[in-house]
């Protein structure tokens, strides 16, 4: 068993039972949290199942209406609160989060408090929900639209960003007015909790936050079907995003997803090298390579190829692999053996067809008694071969030579994914071409990574509908209303 009561400040953090109508509730059966790092038990948490999962549609349901009513500036209060309470257990909320994860303690504390920006953000932006003045052809009537909240939410979160994931859709979803309901994932379900403890500190009232915890195959169907839920916020891969789409088409229910992604990183010949070799150890070992995000097939310019594999080489020899709690570590283990198999795989597969392995190349699973990859160089990859194609979700950087922008553009855009991508270049003309050329919805430009409160955060293509972050997040969860007044001033 994992000591992590003894390592916080505030232990009452350490919640392991649903939250569900401002209540914690302990469910028929338990299911096993994990230290990825060294593969020991943190905790049992209740699944609390369908039935649980319906009495938090129902609470959500119930409370919507005081809720929707409750002043924005109200609302904004709370949802500051839950903020400010965050970033005061920050310390706490990056222990757990690393524990049950395996990111390294200073990086989950980044994402706490990355995190907590976007509630932040949405406690601002709860004042600022706008409707028009429309100009109307009909003789003596007047037109305008209103904004309001779209109702109850069901909230699906990934494992890779236990905190951050969570804080993003859910806090402009409170901040406009619609009750939640979340369903953490399995691996990381203790950050869930703990930022409903949090919450119901700050105020929210009675069923407006829900925590549901247990097996997706028996609360999924009730988060998507339920006739009191008008919206999906789901956070995940394609594969299970187009699976909770197909149940939401039955009730046409509103969706807004973030899914899955293959992200190009183009360093053109003009760029700095130095640079970029820096801006991918960034980008590429952030979460060990585990986040949607994630530089997934690096692009390079043939004239600085070997320029750039050399400063890659040196960069990826030394980045420090280990305990997620030990000080100076920049990549923990993955989330499970599982994904250690399956990045194994992409790599041998791979170099089965040529592939040349520069730094790294193996599962460190043994040597270091935990879901450990090391951090890993490759060139020479087929373009077709699986570790092109798919998301990695791994620390394995795979370099291909690429000739001039017409092949950067084709090759990036070669993919059903459309999230993130990445280009080096000090050249105008290249940046506006190929930021154009290419299908992707957020792209970083000299800068490995791209998400902040202020901003939209969201895919093109197989990688999703909607955006997070900045003013369109509340659009996201809010309806368009018209009214045409007419009658009365004719
Ligand atoms: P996942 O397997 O799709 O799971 C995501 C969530 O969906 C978990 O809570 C999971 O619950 C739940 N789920 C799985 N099957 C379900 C079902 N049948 N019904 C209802 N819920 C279901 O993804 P993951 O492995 O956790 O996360 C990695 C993926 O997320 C990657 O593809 C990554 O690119 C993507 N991602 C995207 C973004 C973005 O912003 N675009 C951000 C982060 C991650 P259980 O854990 O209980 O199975």
């Amino acid at each position: 068993m994992s000591d992590l009561k003894s390592r916080l400040k505030d232990p009452s953090l350490l919640r392991t039972d649903s939250f569900i109508n401002g209540g914690w509730e302990k469910g028929a059966s338990r299911f096993d949290v994990n230290n990825p790092a060294n593969r020991t038990k943190v905790a049992d948490v209740a699944d609390v199942g369908a039935a649980g999962a319906k009495q938090a549609v129902k609470a959500a349901a119930a409370a919507n209406l005081e809720w929707r009513r409750t002043s924005p500036f109200e609302r904004a209060r709370i949802v500051k609160r839950w903020h400010d309470l965050i970033m005061e257990h920050q310390d706490d909320l990056g222990v757990i989060l690393a524990m049950e994860m395996g990111k390294p303690l200073a990086e989950a504390k980044g994402e706490v408090a990355y995190g907590a920006g976007f509630v932040e953000w949405a406690a601002e932006e709860a004042k600022r929900v706008h409707g028009e003045t429309i100009a109307v052809p009909f003789p003596g009537a007047r037109g305008w639209t209103i904004r309001q909240p779209v109702g109850v939410v069901s909230c699906i979160t990934p494992w890779n960003f236990p905190s951050a994931m969570i804080t993003r859709k859910c806090s402009p979803a409170l901040a406009v007015g619609c009750p939640i309901v979340i369903k953490p994932a399995a691996e990381t379900p203790l950050s869930a909790l703990a930022l409903a403890e949090l919450a119901a500190r700050a105020g929210f009232p009675k069923g407006v936050f829900n925590v549901v915890t247990g097996e997706a195959k028996h609360i999924g169907p009730v988060l998507t079907q339920s006739d009191e839920v008008a919206m999906i916020g789901f956070t995940g891969s394609t594969q299970v995003g187009a699976l909770l789409m197909e149940q939401a088409a039955k009730g046409i229910k509103r969706v807004a997803l973030e899914l899955g992604g293959n992200a190009p990183f183009i360093v053109m010949d003009d760029a700095d090298v130095e640079k970029a070799a820096d801006g991918l150890i960034q980008g590429k070992f952030r979460a060990g390579g585990q986040t949607c995000v994630s530089p997934n097939r690096v692009f390079v310019q043939e004239a600085i190829m070997a320029d750039l594999t050399e400063a890659l080489a040196e960069r990826v020899k030394k980045v420090k692999i280990g305990d997620p709690f030990e000080e100076g570590v920049q990549v923990g283990p993955l989330i499970h053996d599982k994904a250690v198999e399956r990045v194994s795989e992409l790599v041998s597969a791979a170099t089965a067809k040529g592939a040349k392995v520069v730094a790294g190349g193996k599962s460190l699973a043994k040597e270091l008694g935990g879901s450990f990859y090391a951090p890993t160089l490759i060139t020479g990859a087929d373009i077709s071969s699986s570790i092109a194609v798919n998301e990695i979700f791994g620390p394995v950087a795979s370099l291909y030579p690429v000739k001039d922008e017409a092949e950067i553009i084709k090759l990036a855009n070669a993919t059903p994914y459309g999230l993130a991508a990445y280009l080096y270049t000090r050249d105008a003309g290249r940046v506006h071409r190929i930021t154009e050329g290419v299908d992707f919805g957020m792209i970083g430009v000299n800068a490995p990574m791209v998400g902040s409160p202020a901003t939209p955060f969201g895919g093109m293509k197989q990688s999703g509908i909607g955006r997070e972050g900045g003013k369109w997040a509340a659009e996201e969860f809010t309806e368009l209303k018209f009214v045409l007044l007419s009658g009365i001033d004719e």
